[in-house]
């Protein structure tokens, strides 16, 4: 089994799909990422950018167990399922997770996103087998050699197993679901649409502590979030965060790195370079995320991510003279 682990994005942008001339660079899909774990594949919501990961997977034949983690079951988070080819696969076994919506259980919201008044293939006909299963906040999913569970403790768990941890935060409309992924020793943490506080998110910075990659809801420019930006609204109390924002979690966090997610949809590609640009003067290593960014760790990796790490403190100084 393949040593690697390795995080790559198929759809980046928030709320709703933004195609065109102005997106190409970074893309118009909304939120899809995959993480590869050897053989295992765990998909990070089901926007539109889950329709041409799910052609990857067929092609490659990659349909026989992908396990499905939804943060929450806003549009933009589940829209594309509908259209995710392995799920239509007899063949293929489907293990989804996540929160409850705010009065429907998961597996009901999936349902009615597939009545046969708004699609013509309901949830129970796609020949995939689907497990779907609502997790809390205490509780861990474990993928090892013999399958995938939900368990509350680590306790005693193999030294191959890949851990799910969740962290339900309240910092978005219904709430959302954080996941911090962990495979030998390396850790990805999927933060998307959640706001920032005041003086920082304390639960969230806790729960992403020295992750290797920190993937972060930055769909704001602060003057946008303020309403300091003609003709537009403040967006403040929407659920999302500003660059600023993200950047103080991962520097507090000490994570190794910093993906910007969920890009506003009405935001141009030269905006999102400029937003880019001021965040990697607040933390050095930053990109934002684009459709087809990989990003592969290795136990080397995790080796320069430990020494990323013991330079953390020199960050946060230079953090805080900017701020
Ligand atoms: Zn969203
Ligand atoms: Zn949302």
């Amino acid at each position: 089994m393949s040593d690697e682990l390795t995080v790559k994005f198929w759809g980046v942008r928030g709320s709703y799909p933004a195609p065109g001339a102005g997106t190409v660079k970074y893309g118009g899909n909304t939120a899809c990422v995959e993480i590869h774990a050897g053989e295992r594949t765990i998909v990070l919501d089901a926007g539109t950018g889950i329709i041409p990961l799910g052609h990857a997977l067929a092609q490659t034949k990659r349909t026989n167990k992908i396990m499905l983690l939804f943060s929450h079951l806003h549009h933009d988070h589940i829209q594309g399922f509908p259209f995710f080819v392995p799920a239509y696969l007899p063949n293929a076994k489907l293990h989804i997770f996540g929160p409850d919506g705010t009065h429907e259980s998961l597996k009901n919201v999936l349902e009615h996103n597939q009545s046969s008044e708004t699609f013509p293939v309901s949830l129970g006909e796609m020949a995939s087998s689907k497990d779907i299963q609502s997790v809390r906040e205490s509780q861990v999913i474990v993928w090892d050699e013999t399958g995938i569970w939900v368990t509350e403790s680590t306790v005693g768990l193999r030294d191959d197993s890949l851990v799910i941890r969740i962290h339900k935060s309240y910092a978005h409309p219904g709430g959302v679901y954080a996941y911090r992924i962990t495979w030998r020793g390396q850790s990805v943490v999927y933060a998307t649409d959640t706001e920032g506080y005041v003086g920082t998110d304390k639960r969230l910075v806790a729960f992403a502590k020295e992750a290797d990659v920190l993937i972060h809801d930055a769909q704001y420019l602060d003057e946008h979030y303020w309403g300091g930006l003609a003709g537009l609204p403040t967006t403040q109390g929407y659920g999302h965060s500003t660059v600023t924002m993200a950047c103080e979690v991962a520097a507090s966090a000490r994570v190794g790195q910093l993906i910007l997610f969920h890009h506003d949809p009405s935001y141009s590609d030269a905006l999102i370079m400029d937003m880019e640009a001021s965040a990697k003067a607040k933390f050095g290593e930053t990109q934002a995320a684009y459709e087809g960014l990989e990003i592969p760790l290795r136990n080397e990796s995790k080796m320069t991510s430990i020494l990323q790490q013991g330079t953390g403190i020199a960050r946060d100084v230079k953090y805080a003279q900017h701020d």
